[in-house]
């Protein structure tokens, strides 16, 4: 404690106070004590730092540069500091007034349908494979996590092996966050209506081991990104109930089909004879799934089941600009 600024412990007492708080009133888990050398930060107030252009002034570190300039004008509220792998970060945290609505493209209702093969299929039959890298990346992972894994305990080899380690795993993060962003200003630039699934069951059924956990998280944050941008643009979001059959559902006629292979591409409707693509049919379903939970709550009828995400316009707004330093 006495070798950071007063102000770094002070913050972390107020932040476990907030933590304690939310654990309280049901939002959040109990707070667990961090680790030495895991998630690696502290937060400054206003009165503790200055930003001069790409330089900011940090309490007993002095004047460090910054790989960009602030992109926000407005009052600086506070800093955190933080480390990913080797890199050190600073998230500053700025009062703004909300930025204009830029104009949607109001191409109606879209379906996304997050896959594991494809990164996602679009009920309008786009489908957008994920970064070729990573899989690459992935590879190395596995490699490098084997080669960590034989290091001895304690050894500067193993130090070496994991500082390895966690930048992959970093980068791998940037390159998935990088395609997600995409994929979902896409969306939100271009339809009024979005409808997605509550969970991403099938994914967690057709995939295994690492591919599973990078995909999962992928989707946490897919449905995070979605519904912030659409709030932005003014744009629905509609969750479909876990219990809403999207990908047993025949789009063409209609009828709901039980036992299905979670192996194949390809399906074919034995009422109708249609053959769908797994995943352009489930995109289909809850793009009208979205469209009609939409209309029912626009008419002030029960929509039994759906959450289309309320938009919440906001005067001031915070606005985290993360910078590499
Ligand atoms: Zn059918």
């Amino acid at each position: 404690m006495l070798k950071v600024t007063k102000n770094a412990p002070q913050m972390a007492i107020i932040q476990l106070g907030q933590a304690f708080r939310n654990f309280f009133a049901g939002r959040a888990k109990h707070p667990t004590f961090r680790r030495k050398g895991v998630d690696d930060r502290f937060t400054i107030t206003n009165d503790q730092f200055q930003v001069a252009g790409r330089r900011i002034r940090i309490p007993h570190l002095g004047w460090v540069r910054m790989r960009e300039e602030l992109r926000f004008s407005g009052k600086i509220v506070s800093a955190t500091v933080s480390r990913i792998a080797d890199r050190w970060f600073v998230a500053i945290t700025v009062d703004t007034e909300d930025p204009p609505k830029r104009p949607a493209e109001h191409k109606g209702a879209v379906g996304v349908d997050l896959g594991v093969l494809a990164l996602a299929t679009l009920s309008t039959g786009e489908r957008i494979v994920g970064p070729k890298a990573l899989r690459r990346e992935l590879r190395r992972l596995r490699r490098l996590s084997r080669s960590l894994s034989r290091k001895q305990k304690g050894s500067k080899n193993r130090a070496k092996a994991k500082n390895k380690v966690a930048r992959l795993h970093a980068r791998i993060a940037n390159i998935r966050q990088d395609s997600l962003h995409q994929l979902t200003s896409d969306i939100t630039r271009r339809f009024d209506v979005i409808g997605i699934e509550d969970l991403n069951l099938r994914g967690m059924v057709r995939n295994h081991h690492l591919a599973r956990s990078i995909a999962d998280m992928g989707f946490h944050e897919f449905r995070r990104q979605v519904e912030y941008k659409a709030a932005r643009r003014g744009a629905a979001v509609v969750t479909a109930d876990r219990f809403f059959p999207s990908s047993k559902l025949c789009s063409t006629c209609g009828v709901i089909q039980d036992e299905m292979p979670l192996t194949v591409r390809t399906w074919t409707c034995p009422a109708c004879n249609t053959t769908h693509d797994w995943d352009l049919n489930a995109a289909i379903n809850l793009a009208r799934y979205a469209v009609s939970s939409t209309a029912y709550a626009c008419g002030g009828e029960g929509s039994g089941g759906s959450h289309p995400t309320a938009v919440k316009p906001a005067l001031l707004k915070q606005e985290v600009s993360i910078i590499h330093v």
